[in-house]
């Protein structure tokens, strides 16, 4: 059989265990727990507001 990650040929289910623990211990999971930076209220000041009409 084979792995349906990296094709890499493995004997049986058993090595195919193995194969996963080892090569793909992530298992595929998402990037949901990628650290998110948390929004800040706290922009505020840096932008200037804009006023039209001068110049
Ligand atoms: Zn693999």
């Amino acid at each position: 059989m084979k792995c349906e990650i990296c094709n890499a040929e493995v004997a049986n289910s058993e090595e195919m265990k193995l194969h996963m623990e080892r090569e793909h211990p992530l298992d595929e999971r998402g990037d949901e727990e990628l650290e998110k930076p948390d929004m800040m209220p706290e922009a505020e000041e840096a932008a200037p507001p804009i006023v039209p009409g001068k110049n």
